[in-house]
């Protein structure tokens, strides 16, 4: 299996080379060159079987020689064992036709503990085999971060270093960065927003002496092991609604387009899909790309939904990839016009993305007045993330296709935003109850490249 950039101009590369490297040499993302196929038996053979098991089904071809069938069947064992449901991705019932797939029951209770904590023993594995040492940069909203600190965090191969928007994400989200003791697990407060930390991570992959001398990887949602891990639980949520003999539709709460696209490969392997929907929170140039086919980029108003606070959805470029008959050069051309403020997607275009993809909005009042109906109505506290997509997906789903949307974290991560809507304060699951007890660790910066790549280098030298 060999992995492509969607801009065209850099080497094929295997797996383990894709998931190493992150970002593609000419700025571009990896995509695979084609894509495996499930038939309807090969997805009716899912039927009961745990998660790990569906997950090494669905991945195992994506994954060509980098793992033996044995090491590739235990690095998924050790990546969900710490999770804290038997399901690792149960689906509970709202209403009639809707259903929520709650992927908030890993360390960090959020949706990308899914793939971080696979990429965690990925990179473990491919590096100890190679002898070789990494250093991690990632840029967060909030999640991410978290997410992959709790997945690398003391291991021999790696320096993390995660960037985060000083001030603008939620204390469990801070707090979960900045207490782990680990010396190769740096939490940096960029002075900025989340596209700032996006911008400078992006400056230092495209600047080739740094990016070389410190062995520079990427597990932001751009790399394609992330994207992968991912496309696990639409098979097993669909399943389990009748798939492949009965269509099943979803809605995203959508920030990077990393959640999403990984339904979209879903569907390409053959799983029926009806509806893929995009579910933004006012910070919504997809949604808006998505209407009037304009990607005009605007500034970021903070929201209670942080994780979803972006501007440049970076893995929107795989879908336009596709949508323009993966054409490198005309997504090269996309993105060198989004530098100056834009895009317009062409009609052939939108058309193309419009057969999978649909969309909606919701105002910050209406995140909240969901969250009280759904604790009032359907039994359920739902995060900001999700009470977007919840109420996107009431309005859009179709009576006749069971709509799934995916619960992407858990209430007790953004408490303050649950208990003015709901009254009710929830609690952290009994195993991370410390967290507001433990010293906090991290280092304010600048929003300068230059400054940034300095420490990186410091550090990683002591
Ligand atoms: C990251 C995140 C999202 C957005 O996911 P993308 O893959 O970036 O679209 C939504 N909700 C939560 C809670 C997240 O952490």
């Amino acid at each position: 299996m060999q992995y492509i950039s969607t801009r065209g101009k850099a080497p094929a590369l295997g797996f383990e080379d894709t998931m190493l490297s992150g970002l593609a040499r000419d700025g571009g993302l990896y995509v695979p060159e084609t894509i495996p196929q499930m038939s309807a038996d090969d997805i009716r053979a899912m039927h009961g079987l745990p998660y790990e098991d569906i997950a090494y089904r669905v991945m195992r071809p994506f994954v060509g020689d980098a793992f033996t069938d044995e090491v590739f069947a235990d690095l998924i064992a050790k990546a969900y064992a710490g999770f804290g449901h038997d399901a690792r991705a149960p689906l509970v019932q709202l209403g009639s036709g809707h259903f929520l797939l709650e992927l908030f029951h890993g360390p960090t209770l959020a949706f990308k503990d899914f793939a971080m904590q696979l990429i965690g023993q990925m990179f473990e594995e491919a590096l100890t085999r190679r002898g070789d040492r990494v250093t991690i940069v990632g840029a967060t909203s909030g999640d991410t971060g978290s997410a992959a600190i709790e997945a690398f965090r003391g291991l021999d191969a790696v320096d993390v270093f995660i960037l985060y928007p000083h001030g603008r994400v939620s204390e469990v989200q801070r707090r979960q960065m900045t207490t782990p003791v680990e010396d190769n697990v740096h939490a940096l407060a960029l002075d900025g927003t989340f596209d700032d930390c996006q911008a400078r991570l992006k400056d230092m992959f495209n600047d080739f002496d740094f990016r070389d001398g410190v062995k520079l990887a990427g597990v932001n949602s751009i790399n394609w092991g992330r994207v992968l891990a991912q496309v696990v639980y639409y098979f097993s949520s669909a399943v389990s609604l009748g798939a492949p003999d009965r269509m099943v539709s979803f809605t995203v709460p959508t920030g990077n387009f990393g959640d999403i696209f990984a339904g979209y490969i879903a569907k390409r392997m053959g799983l029926p899909i009806d509806r893929l929907v995009v579910a933004t929170n006012q910070n919504d140039i997809l949604h808006r790309c998505l209407t009037t086919g304009g990607y005009v980029t605007d500034s970021v108003t903070p929201s209670i939904s942080p994780s979803m606070d972006i501007q440049v959805s970076s893995n929107f470029e795989r879908a336009l990839f596709d949508a323009y008959n993966r054409d490198g050069g005309a997504v090269a051309q996309l993105m060198d016009e989004l530098k100056a403020g834009g895009f317009h997607v062409s009609q052939g275009t939108m058309h193309v993305l419009r057969e999978h993809y649909d969309s909606g909005r919701v105002s910050e009042d209406e995140t909240l007045a969901m969250i009280t109906h759904a604790h009032n109505h359907m039994g359920e506290l739902l995060c900001p993330h999700s009470a977007i997509g919840v109420k996107v997906a009431e309005e859009i789903k179709d009576p006749s296709v069971p709509m799934v949307t995916l619960a992407t974290a858990h209430p007790a991560k953004f408490p303050d935003a649950v208990e003015k809507a709901s009254g009710l304060r929830p609690a952290l699951p009994e195993r991370m109850a410390d967290l507001f007890d433990r010293d906090e660790r991290m280092t304010r910066v600048p929003n300068d490249l230059a400054k940034l790549e300095t420490l990186i280098k410091d550090r990683i030298a002591s």
